[in-house]
């Protein structure tokens, strides 16, 4: 049996992320599975890590197509030049997008995407005489970026400290999951105090994820909580940007998750999916009615990073929304999503660590509690998120898992994104896998609750 390779802080010039995780030393990848140096397999439920490689590892015409392009011409800034890579890429896009979104401007990223949302939601408002909208507003429990300003759209913490005096102070609201509020009312009631709190006109754009992603697996907000946001909007004349980061491109099991929503937004944010993996790219899409505002305005949106567009990554993106397109991806996601859900929750049933499995498409969510009780935080000090990624690594799969408990908006919990092109056996495989990983852990956690003595939680 060949022994995982793992690469620690002490043996690397790389600056890690973590200096106490062991990184696998991966050299190949295919479909589903990826390989250490010495021939460890894993199963990569978590595309590439962060929900990207939507189209699996490995050999992709994506590669031959940025081949062609790089040997016609593979860089070229968009504030001087367009090319039909560019061009063609952006009506693909705008082509699955929800109706009325008829413009898109590239970046390298998902929170490039999201930095880029914010400056065109507030050019926006200044363009229309309304400078004095100046805050936005955003679920507590979110991620949107690691930059300065997409960390402002985080009420967590312990994402922001220590560098919380570079954030913006922004406005959040708990979230309406079954842990606060099932029904949307709380959070409505939140965003209203939120709004008095901006003053009048104060608010620029509401933002969030149609359906979560890391900060709360596969969750998306009641219908209640939607059509509440849309008569708000109506109302105090803000807009509602979505982050498809994650979910954009088919990950839901529609193009864009904006589609399963009661309400159209105004900007949509895209990234991962987009590249797939053999890119780096992401883009921000907006409706006619923000276009509108610059295109009688001042007709300048001044924002743009080196690679926006370029048409290397323009050439992949085209590559990859050709394939969703010929292999009937975004059905298959469709059509497979809910019974992978129950087919996950299925053995699940009875581990009482486990308190909600969601899923949305090829986006999965397990959502972890105290087994006493089968509702409270896991006290922060066991370390469940990790010790489920380190059991599954051991088990052979690849999932996300984390632990905002200290944030006090949602517990451990754990993230899967398998790609679309995951076969039956390597679906079940990953079920298997993970049902394994949680009952080790869950028994570990058992043993060490009921010897320390440690009070639940309240
Ligand atoms: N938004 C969401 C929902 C994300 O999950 C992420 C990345 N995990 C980002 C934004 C930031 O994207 P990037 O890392 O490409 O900047």
């Amino acid at each position: 049996m060949p022994q995982p390779v793992f690469v620690r802080a002490d043996d690397t010039r790389v600056f890690v992320r973590e200096l106490d995780r062991p990184y696998p030393l991966i050299v190949r990848g295919r479909g589903v599975w990826l390989e250490d140096r010495d021939g460890t397999t894993y199963l990569d439920a978590i595309s590439g890590g962060a929900m990207v490689t939507s189209l699996g590892h490995g050999p992709n015409p994506a590669i031959a197509a940025a081949a062609r392009q790089a040997e016609q011409v593979s860089f070229l800034y968009n504030q001087q030049f367009t090319s039909p890579a560019q061009e063609a890429l952006a009506d693909a896009l705008c082509g699955v997008a929800p109706p009325g979104f008829e413009h898109v401007h590239f970046t390298s990223g998902g929170a490039e995407a999201n930095e880029t949302a914010l400056r065109l939601a507030r050019a926006y408002h200044v363009e229309r005489g309304e400078p004095e909208r100046t805050r936005v507003i955003s679920p507590a429990q979110a991620y949107h970026g690691p930059t300065m300003a997409t960390l402002g759209l985080t009420g967590r913490p312990g994402l922001q400290a220590p560098y919380d005096p570079f954030i913006a102070p922004q406005l959040h609201i708990p979230p309406a999951s079954w842990r606060f509020d099932s029904t949307g009312a709380e959070a409505l009631e939140a965003l209203d105090g939120a709004i008095d709190a901006a003053g009048p006109r104060g608010v620029a754009a509401f933002f969030i994820e149609p359906v979560s992603a890391a900060a709360l697996p596969a969750y998306s907000p009641p219908e209640e909580f939607w059509r509440g946001l849309d008569a708000r909007r109506a109302e105090h004349g803000f807009l509602v940007c979505l982050d498809e980061v994650v979910t954009g491109l088919g990950r839901t099991g529609t193009w864009f998750a904006a589609e399963q929503l009661p309400l159209e937004p105004d900007v949509v944010t895209t990234a991962k999916g987009l590249g797939a993996g053999y890119a780096a790219i992401g883009g921000v899409l907006c409706h006619d009615r923000v276009y509108a505002a610059i295109a009688s305005g001042s007709r300048a949106f001044e924002h743009g990073h080196t690679w926006d567009g370029a048409p290397l990554p323009c050439a992949v993106g085209l590559a990859v929304i050709e394939q969703l397109h010929e292999g009937g991806l975004v059905g298959r996601v469709a059509e497979r999503g809910p019974s992978l859900r129950d087919e996950l929750a299925a053995p699940l049933a009875d581990v009482a660590m486990v308190r909600e499995v969601r899923g949305r498409g090829f986006l999965l969510g397990v959502d972890y509690v105290d087994p006493r009780d089968g509702e409270s935080l896991l006290p922060p000090e066991l370390g469940v998120a990790r010790r489920i990624d380190e059991t599954a690594l051991a088990n052979g799969l690849c999932v996300y898992s984390t632990q905002p408990t200290a944030d006090g908006w949602a517990g451990d919990q754990t993230l899967l994104a398998p790609a679309f092109v995951a076969s039956e056996d390597e679906l079940a495989e990953m079920i298997e896998r993970l049902d394994r990983t949680v009952r080790t852990v869950q028994a570990e956690v058992e043993r060490e609750l009921s010897a320390s003595g440690a009070p639940v939680a309240t």
